[in-house]
């Protein structure tokens, strides 16, 4: 009898070539072997689109082809791999694989350091040299021969040659390691991250339920109602980006989740000013969606727990630490200031006991902190996220949100009272 509780782990397929590999390793191989005018000028081709990739990918082939696979082959063999990416690989082999387009005779070098399974392109050898291409490899392929096993497929990659497989794939991480991702994969990834940490960490977030905190930070809105045709993470108080504030605020917390949509590649560039281990995840349907959406994209894979906070929520530096640190869930309010305000009934045991429009002791204003496990999908509010988990216990916060441009005038007037 077929047991459906079971589930199996997880597979993590990792493009090789910026992704495993610390650096591109097509120079490389042409510095070896001394044609890098020729494979520069066909690079940069490829790169702004005028040669797809798999006319490259044989031209490449029919350059570097002249050359002893040895030399191809020594030469890659010195390229330095990402030290923890490697001992997860080799610590998992059952669940990892490599997808690359290179040849298998080229990348042995690199592949053989590495214990899991690796699908690569496949040619003919006669005396030492590559003479034909038998195979492109289809990294697709290779996502949908998992997935028709049953297995949850996650794609890590970082090139316009992994779009479609991280398309197809169950979970996609858009990889800025050893460079920006291209803009092909950052309109469908899943997440972006821009270091071996916080990709090692939400690899195996991914893998296992971790315990701690996780705080999901919503900046993906459109920020229609204040006016400044800006996401409101951009907008500035004092001199200093809102994302600025709150990422000083979030100094000490290790899982720190970015929700990004709108101006999406502008906040990646604000936050990675200050701080480069953050998570990124895209809410892409950003126009359509509300909060609710956002917190349950980036409670996806986050830890046991959730601060559920969003991008224009200004909290008194004195009260952050009582909302990161507060042990179990909790509801965020503050005394009533919006003029457009949703409010929270608080009864006389401390305990939130439902949302209003009309009329209440407080303003919902967020954070909030909530068990993962009880975050689901929705197109609403974050409010309505929490409305059916209610009573829970009432956190009274100074803090201002910027729906408004009277909100944004009073936020400026609330930090400069600091
Ligand atoms: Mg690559």
């Amino acid at each position: 009898m077929t047991n459906f509780n079971t589930k199996k782990p997880a597979v993590f397929i990792f493009d090789l070539d910026g992704t495993i590999t610390q650096e591109e390793t097509l120079p490389v191989i042409a510095k070896a072997c001394n044609v890098e005018a020729q494979i520069n000028a066909l690079t940069e081709q490829t790169i702004a689109g005028n040669v797809p990739f798999v006319e490259s990918f044989i031209q490449r082939v029919g350059i570097l082809g002249q050359f002893d696979i040895d030399i191809v082959k020594t030469a890659l063999s010195k390229v330095k791999l990402f030290p923890k990416l490697t001992e997860f690989i080799n610590s998992h082999p059952e669940q990892c694989a490599i997808a690359t387009g290179n040849c298998k005779e080229w990348v042995n070098g690199i592949t053989e350091k590495l214990d899991c399974a690796c699908f690569s392109s496949d040619a003919i050898v006669e005396n030492n040299k590559i003479v034909k291409l038998n195979s492109i490899l289809k990294k697709e392929k290779i996502v949908e021969h998992y997935q028709s096993l049953g297995r949850t497929v996650v794609f890590i990659g970082d090139g316009n040659n992994d779009m479609e497989a991280m398309r197809l794939a169950d979970v996609s991480i858009a990889c800025g390691l050893t460079h920006y991702p291209a803009n092909s994969i950052l309109a469908i990834a899943d997440y972006c991250v821009f270091e071996e940490a916080s990709l090692l960490r939400l690899i195996n977030q991914i893998n296992s339920p971790q315990p701690g905190t996780s705080i999901v930070l919503s900046c993906a809105g459109i920020g229609s109602r204040l006016g400044l045709s800006k996401t409101k993470a951009l907008i500035e108080i004092e001199g200093t980006k809102l994302i600025h504030l709150q990422l000083k605020a979030f100094e000490e917390v290790e899982d720190l989740r970015v929700v990004i949509g709108y101006q999406a590649r502008s906040v990646v560039k604000a936050v990675l000013e200050l701080r480069t281990d953050v998570v990124f995840v895209y809410n892409h349907d950003y126009f359509q969606t509300k909060t609710g959406t956002s917190l349950y994209l980036g409670a996806r894979h986050a830890n046991e727990y959730c601060v559920a906070w969003d991008g224009d929520l200004v909290v008194h530096p004195d009260d952050i630490q009582r909302c990161i640190g507060y042990d179990g869930e909790y509801v965020g309010g503050s005394r009533i200031i919006s003029e457009d305000a949703v409010f929270l009934r608080v009864d006389d045991q401390n305990q939130v006991t439902s949302f209003s429009r009309e009329c209440g002791d407080f303003e919902w204003s967020g954070p909030a902190k909530i068990q993962k496990k009880h975050i689901r999908y929705l197109t609403s509010n974050v409010f309505n996220q929490i409305e059916g988990l209610l009573p829970l216990p009432f956190l009274n916060i100074r803090a201002q949100d910027v729906d408004t441009y009277e909100d944004y005038k009073n936020a400026i007037k609330f930090v400069k009272s600091w």
